[in-house]
């Protein structure tokens, strides 16, 4: 019971960060013609307060542009690339890349969400002729809470479960309706052997470190499968962090309140630690940087002056201590070989 209540408020978490989105778009930070479809009455939702607006701007230009750096790296080697976003939610960064300069460098754009996610995405999508009309020749299956297409791909799954069992079936099953399915061997709906990005945005702290650290080590071990061609692998994580400093533990408490963490799972402790999700796993490189950082340093200063005249902010002190417990990690493994390590005997 306890893991239910908990499951459907942490379902909930999206709907927040949906409309955290909406409210930036709506304010004039950012710029996302598909984030309304997604919300249901978008029309009648309540704007954030400026503090959250200038958050989610930070956020989302800073993933992005790791996004696109690394579809521009991929740009300059033969193969296009594949994205898998899990604990994707409403998001609209399929959309976004499909309609500007790198969508010829999308092999893949794989989603995956709780099933009760997935079914209204699906649903939204396809009530839509935006967001349906892009996708292109899409299938909806299994009862609603998939979409298959030949680049998208919406899919349901509890990352949580063993990824051998829900993953592995989903990802690397042959492709049923595969034109190259005669041949001998069918390819996969996710291939081993092109470039592939992992997107966590928002969604690991809701998962114990075992089956956070089980779910990258799936994809790695995929990754290096002896009898395959390697890719590289990349990650980006966006995360609450350090959450064991006085306001932090405000934060924490109100994590607890709105029952989204399981007990026993903590965030990670310090911005120093958290490259460890990836060096762990023996990525080649992993950097975090908080917020914070972000915006004083990398967001471009035009940026910056533009939203500082959006609407007033006067909670500039708060804003920096939020800031500053949210940061983005990056992480990439390049195949084995490469970085100097020996190929598996
Ligand atoms: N990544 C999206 C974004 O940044 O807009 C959504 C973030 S939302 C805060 C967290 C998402 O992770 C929710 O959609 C939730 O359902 C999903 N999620 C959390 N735990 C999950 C799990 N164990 N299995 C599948 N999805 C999960």
């Amino acid at each position: 019971q306890r893991h239910q209540d908990v499951d459907a408020s942490i379902r909930l978490t999206d709907a927040d960060a949906a409309l955290a989105r909406l409210s930036a778009v709506q304010r004039g930070y950012l710029q996302d013609p598909f984030i309304k479809p997604m919300v249901p009455r978008a029309h009648q939702q309540p704007l954030r307060s400026p503090l959250i607006n200038v958050g989610t701007f930070v956020r989302s230009t800073a993933i992005d542009s790791l996004v696109y750096g690394w579809l521009e790296l991929a740009a300059l080697a033969e193969n296009p690339c594949q994205i898998v976003s899990l604990g994707a939610g409403s998001d609209t960064r399929f959309w976004r890349i499909a309609t500007g300069p790198h969508k010829d460098r999308l092999a893949k754009y794989i989603e995956i969400d709780f099933p009760e996610v997935t079914a209204k995405k699906a649903m939204a999508i396809r009530k839509n002729k935006d967001l349906s009309a892009i996708l292109g020749d899409v299938k909806l299956a299994n009862g609603g809470t998939s979409l298959q297409g030949p680049v998208y791909n919406l899919l349901s799954a509890d990352l949580r479960l063993p990824p051998s069992e829900t993953l592995a079936p989903l990802l690397t099953a042959p492709l049923p309706s595969n034109p190259s399915a005669s041949s001998s061997q069918p390819d996969p709906l996710l291939s081993p052997s092109l470039p592939t990005l992992l997107l966590f945005e928002c969604v690991l702290v809701y998962m114990a470190p075992e089956a956070s650290s089980a779910l990258i080590r799936w994809f790695v071990d995929y990754f290096s499968s002896d009898n395959q061609e390697h890719a590289v692998l990349g990650g980006i994580v966006y995360e609450m962090f350090g959450l064991n400093d006085s306001f932090g533990r405000v934060m924490l408490n109100n994590l607890k309140s709105r029952n989204v963490l399981l007990p026993g799972v903590e965030p990670y402790p310090s911005e120093s630690s958290l490259p460890n999700r990836f060096l762990n796993h023996k990525f080649t490189i992993a950097h975090a940087l908080t917020l914070r950082e972000i915006r004083k340093s990398f967001i471009p200063p035009a940026d910056i002056n533009r939203i500082s005249k959006l609407e007033m902010l006067d909670e500039v002190e708060e804003l920096d201590l939020v800031l500053q417990h949210y940061a983005i990690t990056w992480g990439i493994k390049l195949p084995n070989g490469v970085d100097g390590s020996k190929p598996k005997a």
